[in-house]
């Protein structure tokens, strides 16, 4: 090969014969070295350009509430906390390294208190999606203190990561829900007496990971894979939004408040509603139900979810963006069939809903039920264009598969 003739990178001007692959452009070359090395200086400069200031002019908080009203109906309360906490807390983010006279924001982790199905898990996703940010749920009720039985609390950072494609970068900004924080309290009143595995050795362990620190992940998680070679998170800018029913706080916080004396005002001498006492919680009732207080304190931002009743449940099922009657219209949609939901069927899909007491999380199978005999047979019958689902039609579908006796998952 004469001298003219030799290939070599354009980048690094290394020889064919030295690289691995060698790519050829319309009048350049590139080798693997130099393709890896420019993927890392495109996904570096994307993740700063993440959290620049120009994003976070458009995200105030007001912004935040808006986008999570597409996807959450109600829950006015919970959303506006929220907004403020997660603009705060990415805010904490955006300041550059303090020096000892700044003043240091500290954290706004989040913790929820509702009955199940009201959508904790749903706004807390809601943010992850809008901040694009890898987002993991982890179940406190599999976690236990080291060395027994069951998940560490580290395992929690396993998913953000994988979450996150492994990339640690992305991974320290995170969003992790944590749900049924309520399962780890502690059992007894009186700390001193028992010291429960499952209970206050979580919320010890818990304590470091809210507060920030540097944790030895194992990539792969769990205890299968011994010889995985650890990967070292900081937890310091990872938003940590936790999630229970707390079963019961109710009791608490009417105690608290005094309610069993007459005249039920509260402190700002407005009536108490006594029917939804959650909209008084305040860390003092997370503290009596069995959180012990450094955790608490971990955990600043509290907010309530109210349970559904039977007008936000049929608004679920209709308003949202990716509510479950439009995507089961898409899907029919898909095999150019045109779907039809009556008010009626609406109203007794809604019915049973309420009779499950389950939230919003029993619409999802009820509608399931319902329409799985139309998804089975609509796709293979041609002459089959219209479906409307009338209040006939799902009482039908509901004895049929003896729904009310089934129990919702
Ligand atoms: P949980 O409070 O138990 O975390 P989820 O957020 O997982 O409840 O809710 C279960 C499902 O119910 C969600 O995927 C969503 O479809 C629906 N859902 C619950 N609450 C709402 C709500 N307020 N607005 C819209 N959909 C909701």
């Amino acid at each position: 090969m004469s001298e003219s003739e030799k290939v070599i990178c354009s980048f690094c001007g290394k020889n064919k014969q030295d690289t691995n692959i060698l790519i050829a452009g319309t009048s350049a070359h590139i080798c693997d070295a130099c393709i890896e090395q420019a993927h890392e200086i495109v996904k570096e400069d994307l993740n700063d350009d993440l959290f620049s200031a120009e994003d976070f002019a458009l995200l105030k908080p007001k912004a935040i509430n808006e986008h999570l009203n597409d996807f959450v109906i109600g829950q006015e309360d919970a959303k506006k906390v929220i907004s403020v906490a997660v603009y705060n807390h990415y805010k904490r983010l955006m300041q550059p390294d303090t020096t000892e006279e700044d003043i240091e924001i500290e954290k706004s982790n989040i913790i929820m208190v509702g009955r199940t199905g009201t959508g904790k898990t749903l706004i807390a996703k809601s943010i992850a999606k809008l901040l694009n940010v890898p987002f993991c749920i982890a179940d406190a009720t599999v976690l236990t203190e080291a060395g027994y039985v069951g998940e560490d609390v580290e395992s929690i950072l396993t998913r953000l990561l994988q979450a996150a494609n492994y990339d640690i970068e992305q991974a320290r900004r995170g969003i992790v829900f944590i749900d049924e924080i309520d399962k780890v309290a502690r059992k007894s009143d009186n700390p001193s007496i028992t010291r429960d595995v499952s209970g206050e050795g979580v919320q010890q362990a818990m304590l470091k990971l809210l507060e920030g620190t540097i944790v030895n992940v194992p990539p792969q998680g769990g205890r299968k894979h011994p010889d995985q070679k650890m990967i070292a998170l900081d937890t310091k800018d990872i938003l940590f939004i936790s999630g229970g029913a707390f079963d019961g706080i109710e009791r608490h916080i009417s105690n608290r408040m005094n309610t069993q004396s007459i005249g039920f005002k509260s402190n700002k001498g407005n009536d108490i509603e006594k029917d939804n006492l959650l909209q008084y919680i305040s860390p003092q009732d997370l503290k009596s139900f069995g959180l012990i207080p450094e955790l608490i304190g971990r955990m600043p931002v509290v907010t309530y979810l109210n349970p559904l009743d039977r007008k936000a449940l049929k608004l679920i099922l209709t308003e949202p963006k990716n509510a479950l009657t439009k995507q089961y219209q898409k899907l029919f949609d898909m095999d150019g069939i045109a779907l039809t939901f009556d008010k009626k069927a609406i109203d007794i899909i809604v019915d049973k809903a309420m009779e499950f007491k389950l939230g919003a999380r029993g619409l999802r199978s009820i509608c399931e039920a319902v329409m799985l005999d139309a998804m089975f047979e609509f796709p293979s019958d041609e002459s089959k264009k219209d479906l409307k689902i009338t209040a006939a039609y799902v009482k039908a579908q509901l004895t049929k598969l003896s729904f009310t006796k089934l129990k919702v998952a």
